[in-house]
């Protein structure tokens, strides 16, 4: 697996793949990388012929106050992970690369799907990652992107940049990996103290009691929200909701009932002073 530092080296490796006809999927991290991206890469491998994965601590889509400094880094520990799973690069820009002095643009979708959920919590934060995206997106010029369900107002928002600027790439959203007892796998797990970690767990219960209630008939939004917050607050004492609602899954507005199309339970919350996300479809299957 060869490492790329340059956006030049990575423009060169991607035109050439270009001229030979052959498709690229992108895969954008932050490194510390878990199973959950180890999935996205093995998706992105069965969907083209070359992929390119990065990793890069985006410092633009951090608050003040957030955890850039402290964010995991471990690039030997990513490239073992990495070096089972065949990709054809990994681009690995240093903070100047991409912000070099003087650099001043950003990507800000605005409107309903980002006014909503962590786009309230985390001011700046989508803009950071549009911004960042669409770069990486002009630097390679993917066939396809492959983000996870995880961060799914994420991936809706990549998807909105897409269509607004007729950006000819493809998205591909893969499913959440979880840990044996349901939590989502995330970088951020680490901070968790055993105390917390076991509370964090319940997270994902919540969610399969909200899943649950849905398949067995429930519709009405408040109802299944508060399911999955009455048991958090029994459960899980030290976790602090950030929001808990039962969103729509293309436009990620709050709903009153669940109709056809079905919905998103979404959650944020607080553990100590780590911040966890997760979600589960509402949908008959
Ligand atoms: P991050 O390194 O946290 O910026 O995440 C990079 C990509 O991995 C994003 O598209 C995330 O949605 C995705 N991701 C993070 N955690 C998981 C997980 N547990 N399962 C699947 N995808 C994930």
């Amino acid at each position: 697996m060869e490492k790329i530092f340059t956006i030049e080296d990575m423009e060169r490796y991607s035109r050439r793949q270009r001229s030979l006809g052959y498709s690229l999927a992108f895969v954008p991290t932050m490194g510390y990388l878990h199973e959950g991206h180890l999935s996205l890469v093995r998706l992105a491998r069965q969907i083209a012929e070359r992929v390119v994965v990065s990793i890069f601590v985006n410092p633009t889509q951090f608050g003040p106050g957030e955890d850039y400094n402290r964010y995991p880094r471990d690039l030997e520990r990513d490239l073992n992970l990495l070096r089972e799973e065949k990709i054809n690069r990994l681009f690995l820009p240093s903070t100047e690369e991409m912000y070099p002095e003087g650099h001043a643009t950003e990507v800000r979708i605005t409107g309903p799907l980002t006014d909503v959920l962590c786009g309230l919590s985390r001011s700046g934060h989508f803009t950071g990652v549009t911004s960042i995206v669409l770069k990486f997106f002009s630097i390679i010029r993917p066939t396809m992107a492959v983000f996870g369900q995880k961060d799914y107002q994420q991936s809706q928002i990549i998807k909105r940049m897409v269509q607004d600027l007729h950006l000819d790439i493809k998205i591909f959203t893969g499913p959440i990996v979880r840990e044996p007892d349901g939590l989502a796998m995330s970088s951020r797990n680490r901070y968790l103290t055993p105390g917390l970690r076991r509370q964090a767990r319940e997270l994902y219960a919540s969610l399969g009691l909200v899943k649950k209630k849905y398949d067995d008939g429930e519709r009405d939004a408040m109802v299944l929200r508060e399911v999955g917050v009455n048991y958090l607050r029994q459960l899980a004492p030290d976790c602090l909701l950030d929001y808990y609602e039962i969103v729509d899954r293309e436009t990620l507005q709050p709903l009153d009932r669940v109709g056809a199309n079905g919905a998103v339970a979404m959650v944020a919350a607080y553990f100590g002073e780590t911040r966890l996300i997760d979600n589960v479809m509402l949908i008959l299957e």
